[in-house]
């Protein structure tokens, strides 16, 4: 399967997410680490499944994206990353469980690990424990 990578800056925090192009599928993804932010277009099928099709080949598509609440990377001493998009608003007794794992914890790497809330309500980004990393921060003019 070929796939492309295109860096983008997310419409919502403005860190660099990446957009992932499915040459099979024709469908453009991409999920901000930074943010949660989710946004996928994906082409109009018909009822037989095949992409419709306008001027020039060009397929219609459909936009999708959410506003997500946040990520949780946890990263295991000398092991991989984990990424979880938070797909619903943490509680408080969630925030107290992630301070005590990232505090105590032996297993993980804490310079690799953050944990990010997105409020929707301020349009805000909360860092719990540290800021993501470079690569997908967001620009700091605001
Ligand atoms: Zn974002």
């Amino acid at each position: 399967m070929d796939k492309n990578n295109q860096n983008i800056r997310c419409n919502q925090c403005g860190a660099f997410m990446t957009m992932h192009f499915d040459n099979e599928t024709e469908e453009l993804r991409g999920a901000c680490m930074c943010c949660g932010y989710t946004v996928e277009v994906v082409p109009v099928r018909d009822e037989n499944g095949q992409i419709i099709r306008g001027h020039g080949g060009l397929p219609e598509t459909e936009v999708h994206f959410s506003e997500g609440y946040g990520v949780i990377v946890v990263a295991e001493k000398d092991g991989p990353c984990h990424y979880f998009m938070r797909k619903k608003p943490y509680t408080d007794d969630l925030k107290i469980i992630l301070h005590r794992i990232l505090e105590q914890s032996e297993m993980i790497d804490l310079e690799r690990t953050y944990v990010t809330l997105w409020d929707r309500q301020t349009k805000q980004l909360y860092c719990f424990c540290r800021q993501p990393p470079e690569q997908f921060a967001a620009s700091a003019e605001s």
